[in-house]
């Protein structure tokens, strides 16, 4: 059989010391520091986290230059705790689910806020708010073999050198082993999956030529500046 098209491109991130890590699906957590659901004027902290994914292709690299998206006036960043899945399984115990992350990174789950909001209160799907073109920039891959698990540790993000979110990865009301368990029960998880924790509080808007520095204590840091929409 001939290939009617090119085939699609595989997506991998940089694995810091060398290598490279090839994801797969790129899933994240709705809402996990009380501070970000304050702010969002949001459910109950006590609510059970929730999950929407990003396409893979969605995930760009330290240094890039992110187009402002099309369909927004409101693009707002969140810095999160990224955890790399390297090994499969399903219906996972907390207890065993760090086994089953091999590598954490800083990503950030670029959010068209005002399309978030109206797929809110219209009780529709995020897509529109969440999993667009260029929303998942995501720094190296720290393998858990030689970071260890972080589970506390300053998270931060700058804008134009102001920071405007802080954080501590204490502070999640899921850890990423509760989180791991939870999501094991709705999907499969392979290696390759990613997980985007969630944010703490102090998201807000960008616009081009806005430079973003994303850090979390341990990891190297994710840098990368607003562009000019695509033509
Ligand atoms: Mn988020």
């Amino acid at each position: 059989m001939t290939d009617i098209l090119p085939a699609i491109e595989p997506t991998f991130l940089p694995v810091a010391g060398g290598g490279k890590f090839p994801v797969r699906r790129v899933y994240c957590v709705g809402r996990n520091y009380v501070s970000h659901i304050k702010e969002m004027k949001e459910a109950d902290e006590r609510d059970p986290p929730f999950f929407f994914q990003k396409p893979r292709d969605a995930i760009v690299g330290d240094g890039a230059v992110v187009p402002y998206p099309p369909d927004t006036t409101d693009f707002q960043y969140e810095v999160e705790l990224v955890a790399a899945i390297g090994k499969d399984g399903r219906k996972i115990d907390a207890i065993m689910a760090l086994d089953h992350v091999w590598g954490y990174a800083v990503g950030i789950d670029l959010t068209r806020r005002d399309r978030q909001r109206d797929m809110r209160d219209l009780q529709l799907p995020w897509e529109a708010g969440k999993s667009f073109d260029y929303s998942a920039p995501c720094g190296a891959i720290h393998p858990a073999a030689k970071i260890g698990h972080p589970s506390a540790g300053a998270i931060t993000l700058s804008v134009n050198g102001v920071e405007q979110q802080r954080g501590d990865l204490k502070e999640m009301i899921w850890n990423v082993p509760e989180i791991v368990a939870q999501l094991s029960r709705q999907f499969t998880l392979r290696a390759g999956d990613l997980i985007l924790t969630g944010t703490p509080a102090g998201v807000g808007p960008v616009v081009p030529g806005d430079r973003i520095l994303a850090a979390i204590e341990a990891l190297d840091t994710l840098t990368f500046t607003i562009g000019e929409p695509e033509a």
